[in-house]
């Protein structure tokens, strides 16, 4: 490709908007472009990338024995009214009507639309088990999209739906497909870890999700450094008992106290010459139209799907969302600002973490504007009608597996399995007969990767200040030639040969016939990632030589003209094209 003719777009600035490296650079590089709030273009070198991620997943998929089809964008919504997820998706599912009036969705996911094309299909046993994957544009009105690609509304995915007859076939079903992406995650050059998940929207009894390890990514992620225990921190559980209740002798009496403006629980402590491991935080969460609160220790945060499922399971609340209270509705039920909400004479049902079971002489706000209440003691000042492990686990708590100090770190979510059971088929009578002729129904596994977060992903990981560093089974291209006097015919003539002689070795490359100067040509080679460069210039020629460099190496190397071309494919090869 002539950079003289290709579209890539690049920029000096970064994007007002970008706060993350992937972001950044993907727009500066000239690979994507934001049409509007989370929905992108993508340009030639970001298209050419995405369509290699796409044959890695393909290539995986099919030998993993899922065989590819393609399913429509377009859902009717009596297909999610059967599963129950009509009402259950929340915003994030776009919703229209067509000029019938009949209502549509565009698809997040694909479970309703496999589960009624196999429901119509598959008659007998002998039929599976049967896995299908299709990659394909999903919709999702995310509230929040930022980082560019990672977190978007609409997106391309990989998703495979297994359908197995028993739990065995499914539990087999699963680890294939575990394994195919770990091996995917692999191909890509990942720092990667499979961690134990939350099930979230989509359901089911278990799920791993495999994270890309960086310091940028959006979850948090708990590991054991001993047992290899890890698991998104939605979903690490902390040890249920050995908390005691203080002694009663030891409660002191409580005392109200004028906290000007400190609304943090820092501010709280230096003004009060307490720790924050002495307060206790009054989460006011709305429950659908209801109100709950949810106390946990200063120094911990409180886990929203821990509070999500210990209200459906343990309270037994039915509902639909859940969400942090606005100002507002805290002022309603406090009668005082955020940051001065407290449990002693709190009108709504309390629930507090574990830790607070021990605590005792805390403070607390006190429901009144610039003040808190101190020696604050649950039970003898207010009631908690549940203790729980609602908070988040941290670095250093123990390992549910063995007890060991939990690390923590940061990843990118670039993959999710799901082993959904009978969740889709039991609500949308799909089944098959037995060899005993009975009927059974299917056992449902669904696995997501997100193929567009996945570029950025790379990305994330591999960069320097000048740009991006493209492993090279994805980059657009290979290698990139640079003729760096345009002026020079021997310049711009050697520059040429190497190029048809690396088109001819099937070697994808890039010539830089662009009138610039050297410093913008090497400029651009360094931001768009292109893994190996070489430079022609009329001084190195003066010897026979060109200059040869890997992005991802400090240095260059001087090779006679007649070598460069061998030298490239060999490296092209070994780095797995
Ligand atoms: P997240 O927790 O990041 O919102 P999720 O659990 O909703 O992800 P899944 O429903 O499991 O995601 O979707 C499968 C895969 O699709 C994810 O692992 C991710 O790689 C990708 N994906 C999900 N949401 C987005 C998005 N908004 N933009 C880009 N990719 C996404
Ligand atoms: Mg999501």
């Amino acid at each position: 490709m002539r950079l003289s003719r290709m579209f890539m777009p690049t920029r000096k600035e970064d994007p007002a908007d970008a706060e993350i490296a992937s972001h950044k650079l993907l727009i500066r590089g000239g690979y994507v472009r934001q049409l509007t709030r989370g929905i992108y273009t993508f340009l030639p070198l970001g298209w050419k990338s995405v369509k290699k991620i796409q044959r890695i997943v393909r290539e995986e998929m099919d030998a993993a024995g899922a065989q590819e089809i393609l399913m429509p964008g377009v859902q009717p919504s009596e297909l999610w009214q059967e599963s129950g997820r009509w009402d259950d998706y929340g915003p994030e599912l776009l919703r229209f009507e067509d000029r019938k009036g009949g209502e549509f969705c565009l698809g997040p996911t694909h479970e309703e639309v496999i589960t009624d094309l196999v429901r119509g299909e598959l008659n007998s046993y002998k039929q599976l088990p049967l896995n299908l994957y299709q990659i394909q544009t999903k919709f999702r009105d995310e509230p929040r999209a930022r980082f560019g690609l990672l977190r978007g509304r609409e997106f391309i995915m990989k998703d495979a739906y297994s359908f197995d007859l028993d739990e065995e076939g499914a539990e087999a079903s699963y680890e294939q497909m575990y394994e195919a992406y770990g091996r995917i995650c692999d191909r890509l050059g990942f720092d990667w870890s499979a961690v134990e998940a939350d099930t979230g929207a989509i359901g089911g009894e278990k799920s791993h999700e495999f994270q890309v390890v960086t310091d940028t990514g959006e979850d948090k992620l708990v590991s054991c450094p001993d047992c290899g225990y890890a698991a998104n921190i939605e979903k690490a559980q902390l040890p249920a008992d050995g908390f005691e209740a203080p002694e009663a002798g030891d409660l002191e009496s409580m005392e109200t106290v004028e906290t000007p403006g400190k609304t943090t629980i820092g501010e709280v402590c230096d003004f009060l010459g307490v720790e924050p491991t002495d307060c206790v935080k009054t989460l006011l969460y709305e429950v659908d139209d209801q109100a709950v609160a949810v106390l946990v220790r200063g120094d911990h945060a409180a886990n929203d799907i821990k509070v999500r499922d210990f209200l459906r399971d343990q309270v037994g609340m039915e509902f639909a969302t859940l969400e942090m209270a606005d100002d507002g509705t805290v002022y309603d039920l406090t009668g005082a600002s955020v940051g001065y909400a407290g449990p002693v004479g709190l009108d709504v049902p309390v629930y507090a973490d574990n830790a607070v079971r021990e605590m005792a002489n805390f403070v607390v706000g006190a429901n009144a504007d610039d003040t808190h209440r101190r020696n604050v003691n649950w039970e003898r000042d207010f009631d908690v009608e549940g203790f729980a492990d609602l908070r988040e686990a941290e670095a250093g708590d123990p390992c549910p597996e063995c007890g060991t100090a939990l690390e923590t770190s940061r990843g990118i979510e670039v993959g999710h399995v799901f082993y959904l059971g009978t969740k889709y088929s039991d609500a949308m009578g799909a089944s098959v007969q037995t060899d005993e002729g009975v009927d059974q129904s299917l056992i449902m596994g669904c696995y997501g990767m997100g193929i567009t977060r996945i570029l950025a992903a790379v990305a994330e990981q591999n960069h320097d200040e000048h740009g991006l560093i493209w492993p090279m089974p994805i980059a657009p291209y290979h290698a990139t030639v640079l003729p760096l006097q345009m002026n020079s015919d021997e310049v711009v003539e050697t520059g040429e040969e190497i190029y048809e002689e690396l088109q001819e070795a099937g070697v994808e490359v890039m010539i830089d016939d662009r009138d610039e100067g050297v410093g913008a040509k090497f400029k651009d080679a360094d931001l768009i990632g292109i893994p190996v460069r070489v430079a022609i210039g009329t001084r190195g020629l003066e010897d026979g030589n060109v200059e040869l460099k890997l992005r991802e190496e400090d240095d260059d190397e001087l090779v006679p003209v007649d070598e460069v071309a061998d030298r490239i494919v060999e490296i092209v090869e070994e780095r797995g094209a």
